[in-house]
């Protein structure tokens, strides 16, 4: 009881101290929960939800056609990573949710549900001992003042008492932002030997769990899990919270 009035006392205070407008639809966002959009854009059903209840591709977590007899995509062999899952499409509430991370230090409430929930779903495929966030190059780190992916991987590693490894890998090619235009090739060059483990010690034999905001086209988790496989990582499982359809 008093933990619900409290809850309400908290949400008026922010909505007095910091009025917020749906970063979707422009409506108040009356509860602190659900941060950068409000309580109706988040029942948007279309962008979870296909990750739940669709087959998706076993190794890299593209939705695959209800129809098809195929376990694979045919398209992610090439991924040094030997499985992926995101907890839904770059698109309406999670992809606002995510551009507000980019700035903003805070995961609402209801992105760390889906998160944790989306992990649990996919337990088996993510098993891990330890749990790495895709670095940032350490003056994008400076400019930005945190690392988005490392506040996901604090989520998945508090929530389920999983070691959480902030140090171990790093990025050493500060490389220019991927662009929309971007292709397949040009991203993959782009990460090229973009990562080193400093501590290898650490990760040996050691099934990690790679998180990241966004899977666009794979080449960044890729890469980054080939330096973690070549420092005597045993595997690397990826979950991001956003990918975008088709790589
Ligand atoms: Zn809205
Ligand atoms: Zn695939």
């Amino acid at each position: 009881m008093f933990k619900r009035v409290s809850t309400k006392i908290r949400d008026a205070l922010i909505t007095v101290a910091w009025p917020q407008t749906c970063h979707l639809c422009g409506q108040m966002v009356e509860s602190f929960a659900d941060g950068a959009v409000c309580a109706e854009c988040w029942t948007d059903p279309a962008i979870t939800t296909i990750f739940f209840d669709k087959t998706v591709c076993s190794k890299c977590g593209l939705p695959l056609d209800r129809t098809s007899v195929r376990q694979s995509c045919g398209r992610c062999d090439g991924f040094s990573f030997h499985r992926a899952r995101s907890c839904g499409l770059y698109g309406g509430a999670l992809k606002a949710s995510v551009l507000f991370l980019k700035s903003h230090p805070h995961l609402c409430p209801r992105l760390k549900g889906i998160i944790s929930e989306t992990f649990s779903i996919n337990r088996a495929e993510l098993s891990c001992d330890v749990v790495i966030p895709v670095p940032l190059h350490p003056v994008r780190e400076r400019e930005r003042g945190f690392n988005q992916s490392g506040l996901i991987a604090k989520v998945i590693a508090s929530k389920f008492a999983i070691r959480l490894d902030l140090h171990s890998l790093s990025r050493i090619k500060h490389t220019e932002r991927h662009r929309a235009g971007m292709d397949q090739i040009d991203r993959a060059k782009s990460v090229e030997r973009a990562f080193t483990v400093g501590r290898p010690w650490l990760i040996e034999k050691a099934s990690v769990l790679l998180v990241d905001d966004v899977f666009t086209t794979g080449s960044t988790v890729s890469a980054a899990s080939e330096t973690l496989i070549e420092a005597g990582a045993a595997r690397v499982a990826v979950l991001t919270i956003t990918r975008a359809f088709g790589h």
